[in-house]
């Protein structure tokens, strides 16, 4: 009958295997019969069970820690803009510059409260090699995630990026009863400068304008290209009037962005639609409010800022 029948059982094969080897990782500590090699097949397994860099990172500082006492890690990779440190940075440290057939795979410190002798400095040389073929996949993999998430032309985020942003965003809003506000921003006549100058000029007015909308946001703000010279904003922890005030600066700033084409300056201008997050509105409603505000700045003569209605 089929209600008698056991549930089917699942194995999630990674649990699975990191149970096996942390099991097998008491005997060796209870029993002390197995040697350095042994760590360092523990230490490769573990290594292979992600592809996320904080894990491998950690996986990797508590296998060295059987090694020596260590007080902190820290990492650090310019080219995917990720930092991490594990534990307090003092006392003796060594450093590790790691790459791997010419690519930079970052820079990694080891700290330890004791002066770590050249014996067991070599042993922790051994663990790194382990760590290089893992780290450099998470590397790869971490690049292809962020790609994903641009748009290839302006480097601003992408529309997939804005979505995932306005979710998190919108969610921590209403969690913490914070205001949180977006703009979103259109080229005036951007077809007539396409015309005019070419469509690679209108590309680096894009990526000019990309560009200018970091240099006047916070680190916390966000942009992303909503679509063809349309940008989105978000700025987290932000009310109306910080809002406007923020929009109103970026006006300025697009009218008064030196964008040259060969030796000649050419003018741009900007249109504006601010909206704040009313709880409970959808991610759609609200973008929609801020486009009815943008459509009211563009209506009203462009090279302006409107703000949203309820
Ligand atoms: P408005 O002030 O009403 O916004 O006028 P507009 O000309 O900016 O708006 P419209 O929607 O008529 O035209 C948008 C133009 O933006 C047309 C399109 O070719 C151009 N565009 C969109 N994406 C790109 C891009 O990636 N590169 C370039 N060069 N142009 C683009
Ligand atoms: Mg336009
Ligand atoms: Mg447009």
């Amino acid at each position: 009958m089929l209600a008698d029948k056991q549930p089917p059982s699942t194995i999630d094969i990674s649990t699975a295997r990191l149970r096996r080897l942390e099991i097998s990782c008491s005997k060796t500590l209870s029993t002390g019969q197995h040697g350095f090699s042994e760590r360092l097949r523990h230490l490769t397994l573990r290594l292979q069970t992600s592809l996320e860099l904080d894990r491998l990172l950690e996986f990797f500082f508590e296998e060295v820690s059987n090694l020596t006492p260590l007080q902190a890690l820290s990492y650090c990779h310019s080219g995917t803009d990720f930092q991490l440190q594990i534990g307090e940075a003092n006392g003796f440290d060594v450093s590790y510059s790691l790459s791997h057939s010419g690519d930079c795979l970052g820079e990694l410190r080891l700290f330890s409260s004791n002066y770590v002798p050249d014996s067991v400095l070599e042993q922790l040389e051994n663990a790194l090699d382990c760590l290089l073929f893992p780290l450099r996949n998470a590397l790869l993999y971490r690049q292809a995630v962020q790609a994903s998430l641009k748009d290839s032309l302006t480097g601003a985020g992408n529309r997939t990026a804005m979505v995932q942003a306005l979710s998190r965003e919108t969610e921590l809003s209403r969690r913490h009863c914070q205001p949180m506000s977006i703009i979103m921003l259109d080229m005036d006549h951007f077809k007539r400068l396409n015309d005019i100058y070419g469509h690679q000029a209108g590309d680096a007015a894009l990526k000019a304008t990309a560009l200018l909308l970091r240099e006047q946001l916070r680190n916390v703000d966000m942009v992303f290209r909503f679509g063809g010279e349309e940008f989105v904003l978000v700025l987290s922890n932000s009310g109306p009037q910080a809002a406007a005030v923020v929009a109103e600066r970026i006006r300025a700033a697009v009218q008064n962005l030196c964008f040259l084409v060969g030796d000649q300056q050419v003018r741009l201008s900007a249109s504006l639609g601010c909206a704040t997050y009313q709880p409970c509105e959808s991610q759609d409603d609200l973008l929609h409010r801020a486009d009815q505000a943008l459509y009211q700045a563009k209506k009203e003569g462009r090279n302006r800022t409107r703000m949203a209605s309820l």
